[in-house]
């Protein structure tokens, strides 16, 4: 099929979204529930607010929890359409959600889009554990399209987080290192934010607003 990461592209472009990169499976991807195995992924992102952002200083906010499920369900409609325009190219897709736990003992959903984005050639993995986009830093959500279209993978962006240390000062748990993130620390604290009236969910956004692509 001729020039399909153009189509796609110019597809995700028309819907808003130009963060787009393309790969292989990686073989030692988890994938929960899905059976079928697929060759390729396409990842896409959508940067968030900087306005909303601003409005976090050391906990989330009510409109940054607004703005965070609008962005998962803005990836997730322009997922549904992208994979309907594969499928109508004759090819299989199957999109894994924005953002749906499915292994909720270890808080994993069906693949990890930061693992795939940083195989796609969108980033890096910073000391925070999310991936950090050369322009937006961690300021992007992403949506992961497996399928079995032809194309050739994007190449891996080789970079690191160098003498940046925005996110472990701003972390509210401490729970960023030089050596990267201690999930259960962060996850104690997600839990406490998530008590908070109106917020009844696992989101922070402190080390997302400190990681702004400009270290
Ligand atoms: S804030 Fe700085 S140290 Fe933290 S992940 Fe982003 S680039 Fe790396
Ligand atoms: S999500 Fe919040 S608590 Fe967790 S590492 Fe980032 S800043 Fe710290």
């Amino acid at each position: 099929m001729p020039e399909i990461k153009d189509h796609i592209t110019g597809f995700l472009a028309r819907s808003g979204t130009k963060l787009v990169g393309f790969c292989d499976v990686p073989k030692d991807l988890r994938i929960l529930e899905i059976e079928e195995s697929f060759p390729r992924v396409i990842v896409f992102g959508f940067s968030l607010s900087k306005s909303v952002l601003e409005t976090i200083k050391d906990r989330p906010t009510l409109i940054y929890k607004h703005h965070y499920k609008t962005v998962n369900w803005l990836l997730d409609q322009t997922a549904c359409h992208l994979v309907r325009f594969i499928e109508e190219q004759g090819k299989r897709a199957i999109a894994i959600p924005a953002s749906q736990l499915v292994d909720r003992e270890h808080h994993e959903g069906h693949a990890s889009h930061r693992h795939l984005a940083q195989e796609a050639g969108l980033g890096h993995i910073g000391r925070h554990g999310l991936l950090v986009h050369p322009e937006y830093g961690a300021q992007v959500r992403y949506c992961s399209i497996l399928t079995d279209l032809e194309f050739a993978p994007d190449e891996k962006v080789e970079a690191d987080c160098g003498t940046c240390r925005n996110c472990i000062e701003a972390c509210p748990a401490r729970a960023i290192t030089e050596d990267g993130v201690d999930i259960f620390r962060c996850y104690e604290k997600l839990e406490e934010f998530s008590r908070v009236r109106g917020i009844g969910q696992h989101i922070c956004g402190v080390c997302v607003k400190a990681c702004d692509g400009r270290h």
